[in-house]
């Protein structure tokens, strides 16, 4: 009966609404309890003050003001009423109006058992008592289990999240701990604390591993075809190679189980007939995957093409050596002049149409084409620049969608990189075609940390695998099971909802490729050539003539947008960290510190000034414990060069907030460029909340 009460409460509350990002909906849910706790309170006290203070001195005055029962009458009769009005909406007795409290756990402590299974974090400021029991236990449960809360409404289709919201609420409301939606998050809440101690105890070596890399021959896999049906042609010939390299044992294994492949294993099984979009940030492993599974194929005679138009490395490392320079476009646009750009998107036009020729055509031949960067050269929001990919991608497009498209076997495939899947910053018909492709992911496996090249630390990235399970067709875990997390494999990778160890080109057949191109006379190497000459005579000029900051520098090089000249500073800064630590301490940020190409970020004119306006924004104050203090230090919330702006995205945290809001479920470290890191909406959120409340403290 009660259900069907709340249920009735519920659509007529509340419209049914498509909820896509769920933690901003909690997090704005969170505040808007909060605010309404703190204006029922104020309404409530004024009122009993008010209505007290009349009835008291009206009751003193009786008998000299004219008319003084009625005032008495009536203000008493204010008091009473905000009295009962308090107790009506909360079910507890205040007589007086409330003492401000430290915070609302103190508070918690008046209400009987029954009220108090949920227990409030520490952390929670809000005095949640002025609240109507349902919304306080709303306001509790939330703040107590946000985590797992958003989690689970992540898991559901977008459409069912807002129901479900409510359908937790009211079942917990009313049946307090028999609810069974309490009992699970309780239970995953506890979980996720077993899950930290596992870790521990896994550092400790006292969990035996229970997955391990298995090392096993590729010709194995021909047993394995039924895990994979779906994908294999049944024509497909995996003995084919039996007679170049002889069928070994399989490896004695540890154990009775089935043995567990690896991702190259089956990587390896898939690319040749399906196509994968594969998704993995920096240091997760996925090019080094490609570039070993393709050397191999290119061996058996499947022919191979590459694209990268954002290839960010000044020297090339020679994974797509295998590749004929005809096959190939390796560069990086935004570097090149406007002559140069349009011949790179007429090659690659040519280079789309031949390997579509060679799928489609009449005289077949097996090819394998990969795309690397295709978030970004993909992104419809670059103005001109857009313009003259899309004809180019709206071929890629077509390619994909035939490949993917049912009951077709052409024996050819397409493979894209990416390092996420920012469906709302690509054009719609890539967007279109790339969720329907099969999803794969590469990853630092839960609780291992890795180092880059410039020293930065990655971990796993939830918000990556959010990302993904929110625009691919099918499905795709978002967590890593214990078994593989408590493991010491570093990289791991995701096929069909399984995370494996990703192992390495070890578990494939050895590999006899021999470059044997002539690379020096091919049109990408006069391209790489041109860019290397060209970055050198804008290294002489920045040294020459004595720029003082690299953005100004990038004005006077007349570099166009915003956006280019972030590009322009990277490649500037990457360049001048690693070839010219002597000329790139004049733009180091800590004088007393080496450069890195970090730093490039701060490099503009302005910069100390708008760091201490950021400072005095809260008069240093912290956003978000606002405590004050002279050291407090100045967050960005994205990096955007000489844009930054004060409370946009500058904003001064103290130290202990500061690397809260670096955490990573707080921050989103990609790390492909020194620009994409950035802040969680949720966690924008909290921070711009803070500085609201700040700022009108002040005023
Ligand atoms: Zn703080
Ligand atoms: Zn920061």
């Amino acid at each position: 009966m009660f259900d069907n009460n709340s249920n009735k409460s519920r659509t007529s509350n509340r419209r049914k609404e498509d909820i896509i990002d769920v933690e901003s909906f909690i997090t704005d849910r969170i505040s808007q309890l909060g605010s309404k706790a703190a204006s029922q309170r104020g309404l409530c006290d004024s009122s009993k003050i008010y209505g007290g203070i009349l009835s008291v001195v009206s009751f003193f005055a009786l008998n000299s003001i004219p008319g003084g029962q009625v005032v008495v009458a009536s203000s008493l009769a204010g008091y009473l009423l905000a009295v009962y009005g308090d107790y009506a909406t909360t079910k507890r007795l205040r007589l007086f109006p409330s003492r401000r409290t430290v915070s609302g756990l103190s508070q918690d402590k008046e209400g009987n058992e029954d009220d108090r299974f949920i227990a409030l974090n520490e952390d929670y400021e809000e005095d949640i008592s002025y609240l109507g029991q349902k919304e306080e236990l709303e306001a509790k449960f939330i703040n107590r289990y946000f985590d797992e809360l958003c989690e689970k409404l992540y898991e559901l289709p977008v459409s069912d999240r807002s129901n479900t919201y409510q359908v937790i609420i009211d079942s917990v409301f009313s049946r307090k701990k028999q609810s069974k939606y309490y009992q699970y998050f309780e239970a995953r809440s506890k979980q996720d604390a077993r899950f930290m101690e596992a870790e521990i105890a896994a550092k400790e070596k006292l969990l035996p591993r229970k997955i391990r890399q298995v090392d096993i021959d590729y010709l194995k896999l021909e047993e394995d075809q039924n895990l994979f049906s779906r994908q294999l042609p049944g024509d497909q010939d995996l003995s084919q190679g039996s007679e170049l390299f002889p069928v070994s044992e399989p490896a004695m294994t540890l154990s009775q189980d089935e043995p567990v492949l690896t991702g190259y294993q089956i990587f390896y099984s898939l690319i040749d007939s399906t196509c994968c979009y594969v998704a993995g940030g920096q240091q997760s492993g996925k090019t080094l995957l490609l570039a070993e599974t393709t050397k191999r194929k290119a061996e058996e005679g499947i022919l191979i093409f590459y694209v990268n138009w954002f290839s960010t490395k000044l020297d090339r490392d020679g994974h797509w050596e295998h590749v004929p320079a005809s096959h190939k476009i390796e560069t990086d646009i935004s570097m090149l002049s406007p002559e140069e750009f349009m011949e790179v998107i007429n090659q690659t036009l040519n280079l789309l149409n031949t390997f579509k020729l060679l799928v489609f055509g009449e005289h077949h031949k097996d090819c394998i084409l990969v795309w690397d960067e295709l978030e970004v050269s993909a992104d419809k929001n670059s103005g001109d620049v857009s313009k003259a990919t899309q004809p180019v991608l709206q071929l890629l497009s077509d390619l994909i969608g035939r490949l993917t498209g049912t009951g077709v076997k052409n024996g050819g495939s397409v493979q894209v990189l990416s390092p996420g899947y920012a469906a709302g910053s690509m054009f719609a018909f890539v967007n279109s075609k790339a969720k329907k492709m099969t999803p794969i992911v590469c990853s630092i496996n839960k609780g291992k940390f890795v180092k880059t090249r410039n020293n930065k630390t990655i971990s796993f990235n939830k918000s990556l695998l959010r990302q993904m399970a929110n625009n691919f067709v099918s499905a795709v875990e978002v967590d890593v099971p214990i078994e593989l997390a408590s493991t010491k494999t570093e990289r791991i990778f995701q096929f069909q909802e399984e995370w494996v160890a990703l192992g390495d080109a070890s578990d494939l057949r050895p590999c006899n490729y021999v470059a044997t191109d002539d690379i020096t006379h091919q049109p990408h190497n006069v391209l790489a050539q041109k860019k290397r000459s060209q970055i050198e005579e804008l290294i002489t000029k920045l040294e020459e003539d004595g720029y003082e900051t690299l953005w100004s520098f990038a004005e006077a090089m007349e570099i166009p947008s915003s956006d280019a000249k972030r590009r322009f500073i990277e490649i500037v800064s990457t360049y001048l960290e690693s070839e010219r630590p002597d000329l790139a301490s004049r733009f180091a940020r800590n004088k007393e510190k080496e450069f890195s190409s970090f730093d490039g970020r701060y490099s503009y004119s302005d910069n100390i000034e708008k760091e201490l306006n950021t400072r005095l924004l809260t008069n240093f104050r912290c956003c978000l414990c606002q405590k004050r203090s002279e050291d407090v230090e100045i967050h960005r919330t994205s990096y955007l060069g000489a844009d930054d702006q004060p409370g946009k995205n500058m904003f001064p945290l103290c130290e202990v907030c500061h690397d809260e809001a670096h955490e990573a479920g707080n921050w989103n470290s990609t790390l492909d460029s020194i620009w994409s890191s950035h802040q969680t909406e949720g966690f924008t959120k909290r921070i711009n909340l803070g500085l609201n409340f700040l700022t009108q403290d002040i005023d």
